[in-house]
């Protein structure tokens, strides 16, 4: 990752749309001249207790604590470092980043990475012409429009076509300047058998371009059009910039509307991908192969809290489910609630979408928590003819109802059990007793998700702060006078009073880039202080006050534990005591 200047940084600062970026992720609705809020995108919540300042560019979700600014916002929703955010948020609203120096060894790879990201980016788009333009395409725009695919769809996921000569790309390639070493890392090439020189991998095929998440091609998957070409799929070989294990098909596509809807389809084929799209289903992506890799559950993900799994309806495609379910899952604390849509017999979702695209729609939304999915199927696998068979069922149903917590879902699938089995529920009840765990890993395992525990005392202490906020001009006088050692309890608070005595009327300038916990707590002391603006001075003092007589409480029990005198210490308390007293009648 090369370092960027400082200056980048706040170019793009400056640059990002604050509420269209966080717009991405959650509908916000205005709540003040620089407040918007909505549903927090960090945990699950009916009613909205995350808010944004879209002009200082910061987050706080009242809910569960989470806040930063524009840049943790990205890490955090995307699960990437500074340096990719950075990078990301600098493509996506056009600034130029500048790098500072960088150490010689890592440049020279960066430059290369770049190279064989713009060789695949040209042969990716060289393709697309090929496919609406080459007449020897015919055939390839034959196959496309008998599965129903519609050209502006097939452009925006960039198919194309690879011509059917041997050194097309190869020998454009090398004129524009590409290398050998580049055209076969990149994999779009391979050497020649029994000659010199290398020929195209891809020939005759139509191109399917693998992108990450900010559209930029990393490589092929090409499927053959002739009825004997083998092999029927075709992938980029492994190599510097494509891994088919960490990438699943349409990220960059789907990655938005699947961040809004909190869910995110997974299906089997390119074309499954393509005509889900067409259809309207704007959160599918595909997995490509038969078995999902750890690396693209990891992906999924991160696309979003849920994933509902639309694969094939055969007994390879139940299986193919199960075992995305439990590569799903063992991704622990992180692990994405699973549903599955199941079907229709000898159907697949690219036939089902383009034929009834409400039907497709519907069979979505109608996809059912992976336990009730596998309890269904164990039923209509088994024997249930027999005590054995009826014995074996219950068997492979026990761990799958055990895992699922004590509720609704669980009474339901016993019932069910019980029904097909013809087993009063109290039987079933008690071949599954066996304690429930908690939960699924996702709700509330998430370590963003844990609610801060902020105590009364450190609550006001940030009251404080944020009424400063709000009314600077006697905040500024307060913030001048006080001793943030004495006054503050927390340390986090603390830095964060030094900070503000400074920086009252822009809170997020000079702030050290290394202190998450402090911009975290600006954050929250700016969405905060939005809500106090219309405070009366008097809050002000009354909060001071507070924070006084609890700066005395803690004195005298040291000067108790030390056994030094109390008495002035008492007296300066009553004192305080009697003001907050005046104040409140
Ligand atoms: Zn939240």
């Amino acid at each position: 990752m090369p370092r960027y200047s400082d200056d980048s940084r706040d170019k793009v600062r400056e640059a990002v749309d604050f509420a269209d970026l966080v717009g991405q992720r959650t509908e916000l609705r205005r709540a003040g001249v620089n407040r918007l809020v909505g549903l927090c995108p960090f945990h699950d919540e009916r009613s909205p207790s995350f808010g944004i300042d879209p002009v200082e560019k910061l987050y706080h979700c009242f809910g569960c604590g989470v806040g930063g600014d524009l840049f943790t916002f990205v890490m955090e929703t995307e699960s990437i470092g500074f340096g990719e955010a950075l990078e990301l948020l600098a493509d996506r609203y056009a600034v130029e980043l500048e790098r500072s120096e960088e150490d010689p060894r890592a440049a020279e790879k960066r430059a290369r990475r770049d190279r064989l990201l713009a060789l695949l980016e040209r042969t990716a788009a060289f393709y697309v012409r090929m496919l609406w333009e080459a007449p020897d395409a015919a055939g390839a725009r034959d196959y496309l429009a008998g599965r129903g695919l519609l050209e502006p769809t097939l452009r925006e996921f960039r198919v194309g076509y690879s011509p059917a000569s041997w050194d097309r790309v190869t020998v454009a390639s090398q004129r524009a300047g590409f290398s050998e070493s580049e055209l076969l890392a990149s994999g779009l090439a391979s050497r020649a058998r029994g000659r010199s020189g290398l020929v195209d991998r891809f020939r005759g095929r139509l191109m399917f371009p693998w992108a990450d998440s900010r559209g930029r091609v990393l490589g092929f998957g090409a499927r053959a059009l002739g009825e004997g070409d083998q092999p029927k799929y075709l992938n980029s070989a492994e190599g510097e910039v494509f891994s088919k294990g960490r990438q699943v098909y349409g990220t960059h596509v789907a990655r938005s509307p699947a961040a809004k809807a909190g869910a995110v389809v997974l299906v089997e084929g390119y074309t499954d991908v393509i005509a889900l799209h067409q259809a309207g289903v704007r959160h599918a992506v595909g997995q490509m192969g038969t078995a999902l890799t750890d690396g693209q559950a990891a992906e999924l993900a991160k696309l979003a809290p849920s994933v509902t799994l639309c694969l094939d309806a055969d007994t390879a495609g139940q299986d193919a489910t199960l075992r995305a379910a439990a590569t799903l899952r063992a991704l622990g604390s992180s692990a994405p609630e699973v549903r599955v849509a199941a079907l229709p017999p000898g159907s697949d979702p690219a036939d089902l979408a383009v034929a009834d695209a409400a039907g497709a729609a519907a069979l979505l939304a109608d996809a059912v928590p992976l336990a009730r999915w596998q309890v269904e199927l164990a039923l209509t696998r088994g024997d249930l003819s027999s005590g054995e068979g009826r014995d074996r069922v219950l068997d492979q149903i026990k761990p799958v109802i055990v895992r699922v917590p004590a509720g609704l879902l669980r009474e339901e699938l016993v019932q069910l059990v019980a029904g097909r089995l013809r087993m009063s529920e109290a039987l079933v009840t008690a071949a599954f007793s066996g304690a429930a765990p908690a939960g699924p890993g996702r709700n509330g395992a998430r370590p963003l998700d844990q609610r801060r525990a902020t105590d009364h005392r450190e609550d006001a202490e940030r009251e404080f702060l944020a009424l400063c906020l709000a009314l600077p001009c006697a905040g500024a006088a307060r913030l001048a006078e006080l001793e943030p050692d004495a006054m503050f309890a927390s340390a986090v608070v603390r830095r964060a009073a030094v900070h503000l005595r400074d920086h009252l009327d822009s809170p997020t300038a000079g702030l050290p880039g290394d202190d998450a916990p402090l911009l975290a707590l600006i954050a929250e002391l700016v969405l905060r202080a939005h809500a106090l603006e219309e405070a009366e001075p008097s809050k002000l003092d009354w909060t001071a006050l507070v924070l006084e007589r609890a700066r005395l409480d803690r004195a005298i029990a040291s000067a108790r534990a030390a056994q030094t005198p109390l008495s002035e210490l008492a007296a300066e308390r009553q004192t305080v005591l009697t003001e907050l007293r005046r104040l409140t009648h």
